[in-house]
């Protein structure tokens, strides 16, 4: 018995040993089997590249990578791979032979094809510096070429042809050229934001600052990207840019707007000097140093080159007249006004700047403690549109000034169109926020012109306390101060009830009507359909003129029989031919120096070219000057869109 349990005993200690042998076996091998896989895994992926972590700058939630030339290993993130970018959107860039090294040196190295771009055939060679004046209008006959014009609003195409380091001709004033300025200059960082911008004009841009900008100055090239989607401006830019040096690249992981993303490059911002710049734009040599100088001088200064214009069909360079100003009208647009009569004899006067009422957003350069003292850009203000306008009014009104500097030369490309889209009433919020904040009493005039802006401020109440309590804080002048010293040119319509409004004839049920198309020198008058936006909006003054147009520049005139609009004289008393006096009782406009009334001819008494749809117009009829009678077509009101008590 005792051995029979003896014997069991060690059996049981036997079985124990080798199940725990087996045990440990099994887990070794499974062990093993784990570490193989892995290792199995990894043979099969890429290399992991040298990973950064996103750089997230405090107190700034808006950025999202932050890209460094001056460190060119800094990563884009996994998901920013370059493969992954040129997937998304089938760019495909050919590298040239002359390599790829050094970007910032190569010239023309990239070409970007469209899909769809025949991929076996050379591209075109570009146009030699002299045949650029030449190139041809481009015949959108191809798919590629309509698309890109669609896409981006201009010829997107032989942009692609020119070459990223073009030289502009020569269109500085013979006397700019023996311009001496200080040597201790402020630095200066060029900020450039964009949205969806083409390749082609981007990175023109940017080398047209690098190749024109003294280096002592130029403190950087700082570049924000405000949310593009096309793919082309994701990483390979991002690798692109980490080349050049003194270029860095900021996104931004919200869509901001021109004001917003121009008041975050600000932010980041190391130069003692911003100069914002659009992302479609050629710098003429020596531009920097003319604006620095101004700077340097009164940091309260707020600075524009001469703002020249690239051609949106050809690429053409074509230089602006001087002197030129910038103006806004009663509609809140914005207009460069190339206007000789700024210019006094003075010899001096092609070299000396000369004092804005406001500035372009295409290039502005301003202190950067003065800047962001004044108040930044609105940050109200969203997308796109009439931010220069705001920013001008405020820098004026709160201590500042403004002017153009004639020896400092910088091209924009003029768009066809936007290349983004947005909703129409953006525009007119941010227009309501310059009349709410600005404006005073007189933004009823505004909101007269633009009756949209006024039904959407009907319903709407903007937030501007903020912007009114800086307002008040930096002791800003009112808009009476600004139109009396500032802008003493800009008409102030007197808008008087029944003597202002749309012209509306009660015979054919139609407007008086200026195609806008036709420019603010004036042209024939017609009867159109009513718009009731605004835009027809006129007034009877105590001078008796008719004042016509957004700007109130143009006055109801007479040609013989033609009732025409023609530039208002400057100077008081104005011309009897100018006079007209409104008759309530019985609705007649008489001409005061023929006595003869104003009257729609009808369609079928015109001549066959003056039928044609005018500017989308439907035009019902001419104007013209007829005898006097009751004739319906020769009995008008004055039709007030807006409430005369105002928004
Ligand atoms: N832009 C931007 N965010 C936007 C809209 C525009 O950063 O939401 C950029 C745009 O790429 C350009 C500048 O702001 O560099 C001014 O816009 P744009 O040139 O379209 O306006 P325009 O010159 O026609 O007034
Ligand atoms: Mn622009």
């Amino acid at each position: 018995m005792r051995l029979w349990g003896r014997a069991t005993a060690v059996r049981r200690k036997m079985l124990c040993l080798w199940l725990l042998l087996l045990g440990f076996t099994l887990v070794t091998l499974a062990l093993s089997d784990l570490f193989n896989n892995r290792r199995w895994d990894h043979s099969h992926q890429r290399p992991a590249p040298p990973r950064r972590p996103l750089q997230r700058i405090h107190n700034a939630p808006d950025l999202e990578v932050f890209v460094d030339s001056r460190d060119p290993a800094l990563e884009l993130g996994v998901d920013l791979a370059p493969l992954k970018s040129l997937q998304e959107d089938q760019l495909l860039f050919v590298p040239s032979a002359q390599g790829t090294k050094n970007p910032a040196q190569r010239k023309g190295s990239y070409k970007v094809l469209l899909p769809g771009a025949n991929k076996d055939s050379n591209p075109p060679a570009p146009p030699t510096q002299g045949e650029m004046g030449k190139v041809a209008r481009l015949q959108f006959e191809g798919d590629v070429e309509f698309s890109a014009f669609q896409k981006y609003g201009f010829n997107e195409v032989v942009s692609e042809r020119i070459s990223l380091h073009r030289r502009l001709p020569e269109a500085r004033h013979p006397e700019c050229l023996g311009e001496q300025y200080s040597e201790s200059l402020p630095s200066a960082s060029v900020v450039i934001c964009f949205h969806d911008e083409a390749w082609s004009t981007l990175l023109r841009t940017v080398h047209s600052v690098l190749d024109t900008a003294p280096k002592q100055y130029l403190q950087e090239v700082l570049l924000v990207d405000d949310l593009s989607h096309h793919g082309h401006m994701k990483s390979v830019l991002s690798e692109y840019v980490s080349h050049l040096e003194g270029v860095r690249l900021i996104r931004s992981t919200k869509r901001l707007g021109v004001g917003g993303c121009r008041t975050l490059g600000a932010a980041r911002a190391a130069g003692e000097v911003l100069v914002f710049m659009d992302s479609h734009c050629e710098c003429q040599k020596g531009w920097l140093e003319p604006l620095l100088e101004r700077v340097a001088q009164d940091r309260t200064r707020v600075v524009s080159p001469i703002m020249d214009a690239i051609d949106w069909q050809t690429f053409q360079y074509n230089a602006t007249r001087w002197p030129v100003r910038g103006v806004f009208d009663w509609r809140l647009d914005f207009h460069w006004e190339s206007n000789p009569q700024l210019q006094d004899k003075d010899p001096d006067s092609a070299v000396r700047p000369v004092q804005s009422p406001a500035l372009g957003g295409g290039v502005v350069a301003v202190d950067r403690h003065f800047f962001q003292s004044v108040g930044a850009y609105d940050p109200g203000m969203l997308l796109w549109g009439v931010e220069q306008i705001e920013l001008s009014i405020r820098v004026w009104s709160c201590g500042g000034t403004m002017e153009v500097v004639p020896c400092s030369r910088v091209a924009h490309l003029d768009h066809h169109h936007l290349p983004y889209r947005f909703p129409e009433e953006q525009l007119q919020r941010n227009k309501i926020r310059i009349a709410d904040i600005w404006m005073d009493a007189y933004r009823k005039i505004f909101y007269r012109r633009d009756t949209l802006a006024h039904f959407i401020r009907q319903s709407e109440n903007p937030n501007i306390t903020e912007r009114l309590w800086l307002k008040r804080s930096l002791g800003c002048r009112n808009f009476h101060w600004y139109l009396m010293t500032v802008y003493p040119q800009l008409y102030i319509p007197q808008d008087r009830p029944m003597l202002s409004g749309e012209l509306y004839n009660v015979g054919t049920g139609s407007c008086a009507d200026y195609p806008r198309g036709l420019g603010p020198k004036g042209g024939a008058m017609n009867a159109a359909l009513c718009s009731g936006t605004g835009s027809q909006h006129c007034d009877l003054n105590s001078e008796f003129e008719v004042r016509w147009g957004p700007m109130g520049a143009l006055c109801l005139d007479a040609s013989g029989e033609r009732v025409i609009l023609s530039p208002c004289p400057r100077h008081r008393p104005t011309t009897s031919r100018l006079q007209w006096k409104f008759i309530k009782l019985s609705g007649q406009l008489v001409h005061q120096q023929s006595q003869l009334c104003l009257e729609v001819v009808k369609e079928g008494a015109l001549t066959q070219s003056s039928l044609r749809e005018v500017n989308g117009h439907s035009k019902t009829g001419g104007l013209f000057l007829r005898p006097c009678t009751h004739h319906p077509r020769q009995q008008w009101h004055f039709e007030q869109l807006v409430a005369p008590k105002g928004a």
